[in-house]
């Protein structure tokens, strides 16, 4: 079935394509693509949001058709049948016993069924490949994409094939497994993943889910951004604070924004303050350069470890656009963040959902967050998926023989 309802945009020329046209990259742009730059020709996907605001679109209508007329598939039925997003959003009022001058939400996509925000792109690369009659779809992943989207088509009986680099976390080569995807560890990093499993999808015909290759992961990860605006009672916060690595998980967040701005439901975009680990921070570092310098990334959040920000022209000018904010914290930052966090919400966050955390941090210990003002961090996945980054600092006891005595030299 042909849809009809959106179309797409190049992040870089502003060519706009139908549906029928093009399945990936900008066909101009992407031409002189090369291994050593970020990639042009990334598709932003368009609505006609002209003739919703003219049928009398509405924030609630859309709450009750469950945004089916913002996600580029036709029927909810293609969705996996599994609790994608709506996941909470907690307030936190205090941090170490110090009560915080500013609200404090965390939003706690640690609850998706795989257990990480990509849940969100992976339902609808899935649902849209379901429509489309493909039945594999391969990925290349640091992690969290691949087990998502390993889980997400053991849903819904579709194949997946999972490029990782041999460096991913066990945790997360695990599930990918047990869902019983297949999985290809490759010899190198992401990008050597990511380019060979673009040969793949040429050579074999599969659907590719790569991340700033296949426009509609954006369109799964912008839900967040309606959800927030639904949990603080249809408004915006006043900041977001969001984990970036290759830079989709922000320009995701953007667009949910955009969406709702392009129909008038808001009048404002939040500022969207993007956090980058020190160690591997090139999406920050060239956002106002005119060249692209890339620093070999080495920093404990995998997640978040990249070379080529694969979506750095997008999230360049989203951030430009709206005027958003960035920051970079220390791996060390990252470590402490995440027990802070730990500690004080009893959520165990993956460590580049901790260095959104840490970024918050460093707001506040320079007074960057007005009194009362509503600040979000996304939590982008779980703790357990990645122990070994925190396992560095945490020191079991050694074991006691059982008796009261030896329990109380150890309480002491
Ligand atoms: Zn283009």
């Amino acid at each position: 079935m042909t849809n009809n309802k959106f179309h797409y945009q190049c992040t870089n020329c502003g060519t706009q394509y139908s549906e029928s046209q093009v399945t990936y990259l900008c066909q101009v742009c992407s031409e002189s693509n090369s291994t050593e730059l970020p990639p042009k020709g990334v598709l932003k996907t368009n609505y006609n949001y002209q003739k919703l605001i003219d049928e009398g679109i509405t924030f609630s209508k859309l709450v009750q058709s469950k945004f089916l007329e913002l996600l580029p598939i036709n029927s909810l039925d293609s969705l996996p049948n599994l609790k994608i997003g709506d996941t909470p959003l907690y307030s936190i009022d205090k941090i170490d016993n110090s009560k915080l001058p500013f609200n404090l939400m965390l939003k706690d996509d640690s609850q998706n069924p795989t257990y990480s925000f990509k849940d969100r792109a992976s339902s609808v690369v899935s649902a849209y490949a379901k429509e489309k009659g493909w039945d594999d779809i391969v990925t290349a992943s640091t992690g969290n994409a691949g087990s998502s989207l390993a889980g997400i088509c053991a849903a819904q009986g579709q194949k997946a094939i999972i490029l990782v680099p041999e460096s991913a976390p066990s945790a997360k080569l695990t599930q990918i497994l047990m869902y019983g995807a297949k999985i290809i560890p490759v010899k190198g990093t992401y990008d050597d993943a990511f380019d060979l499993s673009i040969e793949a999808t040429n050579e074999f015909g599969w659907y590719n889910r790569n991340t700033a290759f296949n426009p509609l992961t954006i369109e799964g990860k912008k839900t967040v951004a309606f959800e927030l605006f639904e949990q603080l009672n249809f408004d915006i916060p006043d900041r977001v604070f969001v984990p970036v690595g290759d830079g989709v998980i922000i320009s995701g967040v953007y667009k949910g924004f955009e969406d709702l701005l392009k129909l008038q439901i808001i009048k404002n975009m939040p500022i969207i303050v993007g956090v980058q680990a020190e160690k591997s921070n090139n999406l920050i570092r060239n956002i106002n350069n005119s060249g692209f310098e890339i620093v070999k990334s080495a920093t404990i959040a995998d997640s978040i470890s990249v070379d080529i920000p694969r979506n750095f022209y997008m999230a360049q000018k989203y951030i430009q656009d709206y005027k958003g904010e960035y920051v970079s914290v220390t791996d060390e930052e990252i470590q402490e963040s995440s027990q802070i966090l730990s500690k004080n919400t009893g959520l165990f966050a993956e460590p580049a959902a901790a260095a959104a955390f840490a970024g918050m941090l460093a707001y506040k210990n320079t007074n960057k967050l007005p009194d009362n003002s509503n600040n979000v961090v996304l939590l982008t996945g779980s703790g357990l998926k990645d122990l070994k980054s925190v396992s560095g600092f945490l020191n079991v006891p050694d074991s006691i023989l059982p008796t009261i005595e030896n329990m109380k030299k150890l309480l002491s």
